[in-house]
């Protein structure tokens, strides 16, 4: 494929995939019109690229499909002003829509190959307001809190206490949250004023696991928490 069909693939993708689906957050669009996904995928999936649906990346890992991403922003309801904390790098593709929509993304990774081919990538396309970390997520990143948004892209078992505390008032979090590993419910959260918290269910999802000690036991066979 060259770059006019990229192009084409993109639109098409925003208009069929995201439009007809209701996102309305015109700046996403626009933002999900212009970042090439398909840079982040490796070269032999490049032209699955604007596909309706996740995509491996290594690891056992992949990035989302392309209405989740969606979703999952919208969500957060970005002005352009947040310090947004992301947990679960992996591609790097949520992490330059967001990058995109708020004023500095905080992006944890605990897959180093990952973590490393997407910085790589997002400094390559001239991303600055990045900071990166390789570390287990689910605690959050304290010295970097509070965060007016938090954006979880791996299924927890159960909303990791931490990432509440490190959640500023009126901030919003999006989270997959399942008691059966490989199915969840994607949960909006937003913080009051008074620090109490309401929850909006989006509907049901599938990620992969947060693994950690808010998250599952990296043992697959295990159903267990740590
Ligand atoms: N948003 C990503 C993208 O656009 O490519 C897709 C993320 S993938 C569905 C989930 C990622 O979460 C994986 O890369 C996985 O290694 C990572 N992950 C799982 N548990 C984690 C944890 N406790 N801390 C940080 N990252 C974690």
């Amino acid at each position: 494929m060259n770059k006019n069909d990229y192009h084409l693939s993109r639109r098409q993708m925003v208009v069929q995939q995201l439009e007809t689906r209701g996102i309305k957050d015109q700046k996403l669009l626009e933002v999900m019109n212009r970042v090439g996904r398909h840079l982040f995928v490796e070269e032999a999936l490049q032209s699955q690229g604007y596909a309706d649906n996740p995509l491996p990346i290594g690891e056992n890992q992949t990035i989302s499909q392309p209405y989740i991403v969606a979703l999952m922003t919208e969500a957060l309801e970005l002005t352009g002003k947040e310090k947004v904390l992301e947990i679960g790098t992996g591609s790097g593709y949520q992490t330059a829509i967001l990058a995109e929509l708020c004023y500095k993304v905080c992006t944890i990774e605990r897959i180093r190959f990952l973590l490393t081919k997407a910085r790589k990538l997002l400094d390559e396309l001239q991303y600055y307001n990045i900071l990166f970390r390789l570390a287990d997520g689910s605690f959050g990143w304290k010295e970097e809190a509070p965060f007016e948004a938090i954006i979880v892209t791996a299924g927890a078992p159960a909303i990791p206490q931490p990432l509440i505390k490190q959640l500023a008032p009126l901030g919003r979090m999006v989270i997959p949250v399942g008691e059966s590993r490989g199915s969840q419910t994607l949960v909006k959260l937003v913080k009051k004023k008074d620090n109490s918290i309401s929850r909006f269910d989006l509907g049901g999802c599938r990620f992969v696991d947060l693994i950690g000690g808010h998250g599952w036991s990296s043992d697959n066979n295990k159903s267990s928490r740590w």
